[in-house]
């Protein structure tokens, strides 16, 4: 069984993925995979991750930019949404390089 995701904003069901980030358990790194990138980072964000997290950044097909966050902790997994840029914004040259695209 798989779910669609919505843009938070508009609901759209046209969303591109453009980043993950990874914060791996009491750690200093950050992980980075993006187009044509994959880096590991000293980060200070880090040290406040209390479990593995993932950070998954999207672009809906009217601009908008948003993040979820999928962190473990103690036996449970915490799902957060956080809109980044609610403005309707879609722009050739302004839209992310999705990741499938390198
Ligand atoms: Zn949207």
């Amino acid at each position: 069984m798989a779910d669609i995701l919505l843009c938070p904003v508009c609901n759209d069901s046209y969303n591109h993925i453009y980043r993950h980030e990874i914060y791996p358990v009491l750690g200093t790194r950050k992980y980075t995979i993006a187009c044509g990138v994959f880096d590991v980072n000293y980060d200070k964000k880090a040290f406040g991750v209390r479990g593995f997290t993932f950070e998954t950044y999207y672009q809906c097909e009217g601009g908008h930019k948003w993040m979820q966050t999928h962190q473990f902790h103690k036996g449970e997994v915490f799902v957060e949404t956080e809109v980044i840029d609610a403005r309707d914004s879609y722009d050739e040259d302004d839209f992310m390089d999705d990741i499938w695209r390198d």
